[in-house]
Formats: C-alpha cells, sequence, structure tokens
C-alpha cells in the first residue's frame, strides 16, 4: 500500500543532548518484500518438479538391476542431489512463511521434556547410536508457543550438533530456568565454533566450512531458521563456543511465554 514507513533512531549525547533522526524506509520494506515473494514463489513452483524426479528416480532404482551397471553410481547421485534440493526447497518455503509474520499465531502450552524426549529420538536415529543424547529437566513449567515450529527450530540445533560435533560427542538437552525467564540449551562437546564466525551464523547460507557443511547434508538454512521461530516467540538465541571445546546454543524465552504446567491446560497432541 501507498503507506509511508519511517524509522526513528534517537541518540544520547549526555544528559541533555539527543538527536532524532528519521529515515525513509519504504523503498527498503517494498524491496525485502519483492526477494521474499520472489523467493516464496521460486521454491513454490520448483516442488512439483522435484516431486516428479524423486519419484522416476525411486521408480528406476526398485528396478535397478534391470539397469546397466554403469548407471548405478549415477542413479545413487540424481536421488541424493534430488533430496538435497527438495530439502533446500522446502527450508526456503518454511523460511519465508516464518518472515511473512513475526508473531505464531497457535500458541498452546508446551510440555518441553515431552518435545525434548521426541526430538531426541529422532536424533538418535539420524546419529545411528554414534552419539550420546541425554536430556536435563530443571524447570517444571510449560512454554506457549507453536509446538510445530518449536519443534522444527529444536530439531535444527540437535541435528547440527549431531552433524558437526564429531563421532563419540556428548549432546545434553536442558530445559533451564534463567534470570530472564527460561531456556531451551542444545550443548555438545564436539569441534566447536571459531568466536570470529558466532555473529554471522543465523544469516542465511553461512556456514563455516561450506565443503564440509554441504556434504553433511545441511541447506545453510537451519541457524536462520531457528532465529526466526524464536523472534516469533519474543525469544531470542545465544551461542557459546570455542574451537575443541563444544559449542552451547540457548534459546531465551521471556516470563509471558512460561505457564504453571497444570491440567486445566489443554495437552499439546502427539
Ligand atoms: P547448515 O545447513 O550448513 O548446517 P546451519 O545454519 O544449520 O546450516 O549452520 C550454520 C553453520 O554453523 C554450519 O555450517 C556449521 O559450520 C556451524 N555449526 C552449527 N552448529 C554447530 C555445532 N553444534 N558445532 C559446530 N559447528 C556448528
Amino acid at each position: 500500500d501507498e503507506r509511508q514507513i519511517l524509522q526513528f533512531q534517537i541518540t544520547l549525547y549526555g544528559d541533555d543532548e539527543r538527536l532524532l533522526m528519521a529515515r525513509d524506509i519504504t523503498r527498503l520494506h517494498r524491496l525485502e518484500q519483492m526477494r521474499r515473494d520472489f523467493v516464496a514463489n521460486v521454491s513454490h513452483e520448483l516442488r512439483t518438479p522435484l516431486t516428479v524426479l524423486a519419484g522416476y528416480l525411486e521408480t528406476y532404482n526398485d528396478h535397478a538391476d534391470q539397469l546397466p551397471s554403469r548407471f548405478a553410481r549415477g542413479l545413487t547421485l540424481m536421488q541424493e542431489q534430488t533430496m538435497r534440493m527438495q530439502n533446500l526447497v522446502n527450508d526456503l518455503l518454511l523460511l519465508s512463511r516464518l518472515e511473512i509474520d513475526h508473531r505464531s499465531e497457535d500458541a498452546v502450552p508446551v510440555t518441553v521434556d515431552e518435545l525434548l524426549s521426541a526430538i531426541r529420538r529422532d536424533a538418535d536415529s539420524l546419529s545411528g547410536g554414534r552419539h550420546e543424547l541425554s536430556i536435563e529437566i530443571n524447570d517444571q513449567r510449560q512454554l506457549l508457543g507453536s509446538e510445530q515450529e518449536l519443534r522444527s527450530a529444536i530439531s535444527n540445533l540437535v541435528f547440527n550438533a549431531v552433524r558437526y560435533a564429531g563421532e563419540g560427542c556428548h549432546i545434553v538437552l536442558r530445559w533451564n530456568s534463567c534470570a530472564k525467564g527460561a531456556c531451551i540449551e542444545v550443548e555438545d562437546d564436539g569441534e566447536g565454533i571459531d568466536p570470529v564466525h558466532i555473529p554471522r551464523l543465523t544469516e542465511r547460507f553461512y556456514r563455516v566450512d561450506k565443503g564440509r557443511s554441504a556434504a553433511t547434508g545441511g541447506t545453510g538454512l537451519g541457524l536462520a531458521i531457528v532465529k526466526h521461530v524464536l523472534l516469533r516467540h519474543d525469544a531470542h538465541l545465544e551461542i557459546e563456543s570455542h574451537p575443541g571445546k563444544g559449542a552451547l546454543f540457548r534459546c531465551v524465552f521471556p516470563e509471558p511465554r512460561l505457564v504453571e504446567a497444570n491440567d486445566d491446560h489443554p495437552r499439546v497432541q502427539r
């Protein structure tokens, strides 16, 4: 619409001096909207052809014994890359949906220990027993939010720990009280991350090691998704890490998002 969007900035110079600046960001806002629409439309259009490709490749794979053996490697590669593209398209669509609105609509009380147990089961099967995963619950309150979005965000953190921490590592999922409210923490004792990368980790497609990340099947959008899900829950992400000393991802939820667990609240459907 034709509304003008202004951004205000107030700078304090001392006790009695301050500067108010107003900037017209209407054009910037429109460009950002165009970018979001474009990405969402392209991702949506790519879904059908990719589904057709994946379907036929699966059929060929079912009849692989009838194909000349020199095609076997190519078929496997095509299947892997098609799945990678499908993951990318799904993550792009999810991200553009999360970006449209900064507030989660379908907030219900989520029982965090059940949520973390479900994520651990998925992570256990992904890890194939190469990591030890444990859960610590130190807060009995429930979290008001979208169970689906929270599951997708925390799964991204746990799957990252499984993929990057290295074999034999210990991964802990925690629900803790903290000064600002309560936090879900995902901590591993793996390879860690150089702190210079930390401020940029939640940018789309930012990776510490591009080759390694692509090889693990990541889309480069995992932490951007986490950041947007948390924004929609009035929460934020804190990251602490050092090379060789593991990594800690902390999702901090403010008090208004927490409710005492009692039977009057509707249970989260699973
Ligand atoms: P990707 O699809 O590449 O995993 P993410 O946004 O999920 O994208 O993560 C961004 C980068 O952060 C990864 O490429 C990886 O280098 C780094 N990273 C994330 N989690 C961890 C972790 N637990 N340990 C070490 N590095 C990590």
